[in-house]
């Protein structure tokens, strides 16, 4: 039995299997080559092989997800027999006299930049298809396995770190628990795997060889460890916590379809953070009375490309169906930060947390914020929606924002499109916005404060950075005064002011929250029960 020490970043139990997790090669070396036919020639084997590899992905994906789904499979395999794409690659490894990988990746990047440069939409959208195809031919050529990674039974999926899209990229039925080597405690991958309801564990200093490959470990989120190899006897008390956790879950059932109420009466909205459809089932189970926040750049991460209007639409609507009559808080797209999609092509920055991001994008970006509108109002005829939008640090571009939503509206008006009216409120996440919340309270609906970004922009502390962890107070003083500031002036406007960060969770601040007048909590699904009990027992005055 061997101990890994590091800190839990969600809280759990998983007893199963290592899988340690390799990251796809992003480089592609130029290499000289002498014998020209002789690569052109396995360039046209990979070639091939990618175009059978196509062929059966199409196959499965018709009997799966049906012809209109299935159909970029066969696009892609058409795209692999384009006369100017062979040629491109044909001379280059000819002329340049460099290997058939090199060629390819050099290929595809020309051809994505100049699809991308197009006016026609659909055009435009066939730049990421040419990166997929490029990348497929390049695993081949390396003698790799493109097809995602699949796990036969579930595993503790070890890495030295995930990022946001690496993650929501996983088949998460198939992960017990995540356990990387860097890490922090406010990552994206952190606030996913407690969505999930999954332990993880950062900052244990495992070996990525594949010594501990397909082991037996326990993953413990309370404690922080990685227990590889247990004894019976200690693998018999991990295995007694799990049943005592799950006696402490059934408990805590009875107080499903209660009301969330103060010991002294107030109500309080007690909503759930998602960031897939998935998710919104745990939502209902643990009795949500809302979703407060709807993490939409889920939908651009998992993607290639920009999510079309329709297919935003589809996931919106289905999600305000499932609640049902209960408001539903949509965030428009927070791309950027850790929170990186290539095709976004945002230049390389300095520091990406105070860089390119959230609603700046959006608003340089109309094109793409407009469509990502429009699927929200539409949705809003299935049930009760509400927007927030991300990262604001001025009254201006709450006007800016509500320009846009005009323009939004009398489109969908001129097109007969239906919609309800919609609530906007905006994210208290910058110290800029907390400051000036009592000039932003007059033209919105509502406040909701993500701490997360909160704590890291007023403590000047990057969420991403594990070598300040030990220092990331999220109690601080500053912090705290800051949100009884805010929530002061959204009552002084007569709107109300909630909690999305990962600090809602916090039970050991429900109260002072509570006494700062705060009026919804929107926290992880597996906490909603847990921050009812609190909030039960808790005065507000
Ligand atoms: C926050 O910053 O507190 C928040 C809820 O947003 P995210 O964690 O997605 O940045
Ligand atoms: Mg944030």
């Amino acid at each position: 039995m061997v101990v890994y020490d590091g800190k839990g970043a969600s809280s759990g139990i998983a007893i199963g299997t290592i899988k340690i997790y390799q990251k796809q090669e992003q480089t592609v070396a130029r290499l000289h080559i002498d014998d020209i036919k002789a690569e052109t020639a396995r360039f046209h084997k990979g070639r091939e092989e990618a175009q059978k590899q196509l062929e059966a992905l199409y196959e499965k994906a018709l009997l799966e997800v049906g012809e209109a789904n299935a159909a970029i499979f066969e696009v892609h395999r058409m795209m692999l027999e384009d006369p100017d794409y062979m040629e491109s690659v044909e001379n280059m490894i000819e002329l340049q006299e460099v290997n058939a990988e090199y060629a390819v990746a050099s290929t595809g990047d020309n051809f994505a930049q100049m699809f991308s440069q197009m006016e026609d939409t659909y055009m435009r959208e066939r730049a990421a298809d040419v990166k997929d195809i490029s990348e497929r031919l390049i695993a081949i050529l390396r003698g790799e396995e493109k097809e995602k990674e699949e796990y036969g039974r579930p595993v503790i999926l070890i890495a030295e770190d995930l990022t946001p899209s690496e993650t929501v990229q996983l088949d998460k039925s198939k992960v017990l628990s995540f356990v990387t080597v860097q890490g922090v405690s406010n990552s994206h991958t952190a606030i996913l795997a407690r969505t999930m309801g999954i332990p993880a564990l950062i900052g244990v200093k495992v070996p990525l060889d594949d010594t501990l490959d397909g082991k037996i470990a326990v993953s413990d989120g309370f404690e922080g460890k990685l227990v590889v190899e247990p004894t019976e006897d200690v693998l018999q008390k991990y295995r007694d916590k799990v049943s005592q956790l799950e006696r402490k879950k059934q408990l805590l059932q009875k107080l499903k379809g209660k009301e969330t109420v103060t010991s002294d009466g107030k109500k309080i909205k007690l909503y759930a953070n998602v960031g897939s459809v998935a998710d919104v089932m745990s939502a209902l189970q643990n009795d949500a009375a809302g979703i407060g926040l709807f993490r939409s750049e889920f939908l651009y991460l998992e993607k290639d490309r920009y999510p079309t209007q329709e297919e935003q639409f589809q996931v919106y609507k289905s999600v305000v169906e499932n609640m049902a009559g209960r408001r539903v808080i949509i965030r428009t797209c927070d791309v950027g930060a850790d929170k990186q999609a290539d095709y976004f092509q945002v230049p390389k920055e300095e520091n990406p947390a105070l860089g390119y991001r959230a609603i700046r994008i959006c608003l340089d970006r109309k094109e793409m914020f407009k469509d990502q509108l429009k699927a929200i109002f539409r949705a809003s005829a299935f049930g009760k929606v509400a927007i927030m939008y991300p990262m604001i640090i001025s009254v201006d571009e709450v006007l800016q924002i509500k320009a846009v939503v005009e323009e939004v509206k009398s489109e969908l008006d001129a097109s007969g499109i239906e919609y309800e009216a919609v609530e906007q409120g905006i994210m208290i996440e910058t110290p800029a916005a907390g400051v000036i919340s009592d000039l932003l309270a007059k033209e919105v609906d509502f406040f909701s404060i993500g701490t997360n970004d909160l704590t890291q922009y007023m403590l000047a502390i990057d969420r991403q950075n594990p070598l300040l962890e030990k220092i990331n107070d999220t109690h601080h003083p500053a912090l705290l005064r800051m949100v009884e500031w805010v929530v002061k002036s959204a009552h002084k406007e007569g709107i109300w002011a909630g909690i999305c960060g990962e600090l809602g969770a916090d039970l050991s601040l429900t109260e002072t929250f509570l006494k700062m007048g705060v009026d919804e909590f929107s926290v992880t699904p597996n906490a909603i029960l847990p921050v009812r009990e609190k909030i039960l027992a808790s005065a507000a005055r």
